[in-house]
């Protein structure tokens, strides 16, 4: 059942919190050994939780809009009293004194957390496979990944373990794993959820949003998530719409941007057709497709990978051994400078060493002007690219990924093979503007496809009320993994 369907159930006295929350454990128990979507699963905090909130819904006290909801929660938001690891040595322990804003919100609304889910290390990865925790299966196919970094969170919400669940995009961290676990996943705008107690990766990109089966549920909990917050400083105070009211299910002259020549090369052909189709079912919907160009998003990968690199190497300096997770064995004749190297070297896994190298080397003196200040400089271009192609279009279009889930394994030797799975997503990160991932078929052996929307600032309504609109006419999303 979906999230909103589950409230309505909840709240119209059908059901309880208590009997969701013991359903979905049960899943969770029967799934959960072969896919590894979790890092922590919180069972007797949420039934508390879910008991608790019987109460309060038998006192007759006002409900909130996820009365009684179970989530998952990726384990690079901090939730008070429980372990977050961001799947990293480093952590390994760490148990936050507060929680994230996006977890108070949830929580305030009546949600019931079940656990913290798997992630690439810090959220550097498109498999997974570089959590430090093992990799998680994706539930279509258990010998292929669910995409990363959130992979965890959008395998739980594909194995019908949770209804939902957030995730972090820095890159096409939501929407990628969104993608290839056949569900729908949303990077709202930059500024739009607040980071407050997001461990941080990129500063200047990172973005929380939803995973769900349905846009329904996706403009439900990003209503719930979203909004201005004190606590993070480069919140927007721009207010929040009412998304629900938004979901029409209108596209009429709805005007659909097409790219076609950055969707050639290196995209599979089941991709192309899925997402092909996928924009003729808009059109006979009412949506025109106007083809456009966006010159500066080839260089995406490039620009992302020095920007990226360079604000991790900053951000992961605090982890030094001495104020969070791990602490090397300390010799006799250890200076601080050993001790923080050693912590370091023993925390980090060879990914986020690879990032912290590349990120200190594009920042160095001599070398900041060739690529740090010229990554800067093409990502204003991409910027105007957009700006100049939402003159005449509303959304821009494109599969949101140039694949289906690759077998585990399969990219781990080659980072470049890796990376070049955000072609299509990094430009929403470099931009700041929401995107959306919709499923929308399946290959030859029944690997799901994803589209991605990307919109104006601020305009995540229009996404979800087109996103939502193609889902009233189609039934991927209903769709759920053969088995157990
Ligand atoms: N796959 C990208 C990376 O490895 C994006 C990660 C993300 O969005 N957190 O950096």
């Amino acid at each position: 059942m979906s999230a909103s369907e589950l409230a309505r159930q909840i709240a119209g006295g059908d059901t309880t919190a208590v009997a969701v929350c013991e359903a979905h454990l049960d899943r969770i128990k029967a799934i959960e050994p072969k896919v590894s979507a979790f890092n922590t699963v919180t069972a007797e905090r949420a039934l508390d939780r879910a008991r608790a909130l019987d109460v309060h819904q038998r006192a007759g006290k006002p409900l909130g809009p996820l009365h009684g909801v179970p989530v998952a929660i990726k384990d690079n938001m901090c939730t008070a009293g429980v372990p977050t690891t961001a799947s990293s040595k480093i952590l390994r322990g760490f148990v936050p004194p507060y929680s994230a804003t996006v977890v108070a919100r949830l929580e305030a609304a009546g949600a019931v957390m079940l656990g913290k889910t798997n992630l690439d290390e810090f959220a550097m990865g498109s498999s997974t496979e570089n959590s430090a925790l093992g990799p998680t299966k994706n539930p279509w196919d258990l010998d292929r990944t669910p995409g990363g970094s959130s992979g965890g969170s959008a395998a739980a919400v594909a194995g019908r373990m949770v209804p939902l669940a957030l995730g972090s995009d820095t890159g096409g961290s939501i929407r990628q794993p969104a993608a290839l676990c056949g569900i729908v996943g949303l990077k709202p705008t930059y500024g739009r959820v607040s980071r407050y107690g997001l461990m941080a990766f990129a500063s200047s990109l990172d973005q929380i949003g939803p995973f769900s089966c349905t846009v329904e549920d996706a403009a439900l909990a990003f209503q719930v998530i979203g909004g201005h917050d004190a606590h993070d400083a480069t919140s927007s105070t721009e207010a929040m719409p009412d998304l629900l009211a938004s979901l029409t299910g209108e596209v009429k002259g709805l005007r659909i941007g097409v790219p076609k020549a950055f969707l050639g090369e290196g995209v599979d052909a089941p991709v192309l057709a899925a997402f092909h189709e996928a924009m003729k079912s808009l059109a006979a919907r009412g949506a025109t497709l106007v083809d456009i160009e966006l010159p500066h998003a080839g260089y995406g990968i490039p620009v992302y990978y020095l920007i990226a690199t360079a604000e991790a190497s900053s951000n992961l300096a605090r982890y030094d051994g001495v104020r969070y997770g791990h602490r090397t064995t300390i010799e006799k004749d250890d200076t601080l400078l050993t001790m923080y190297e050693r912590s370091r070297d023993e925390g980090f896994g060879a990914e986020v060493k690879r990032r912290i190298m590349l990120g200190t080397y594009v920042l160095s003196a001599g070398y900041y002007d060739a690529y740090y200040l010229k990554a800067q400089q093409v990502r204003t271009l991409l910027r105007r690219d957009f700006e100049h192609v939402f003159a005449s279009v509303d959304v821009v279009a494109t599969p949101t990924t140039p694949t289906p889930a690759f077998k585990l394994g399969e990219k781990t030797s080659d980072p470049i093979q890796m990376y070049l799975n955000d072609i299509f997503t990094v430009s929403a990160n470099l931009t700041g503007l929401p995107a959306i991932s919709v499923p929308c078929g399946f290959s030859a052996d029944r690997l799901p496809i994803g589209f991605q929307l990307t919109g104006r600032m601020f305009d995540e309504a229009t996404l979800l009320r087109a996103a939502d609109s193609y889902q009233r006419d189609t039934a991927f999303h209903t769709e759920a993994p053969a088995f157990a």
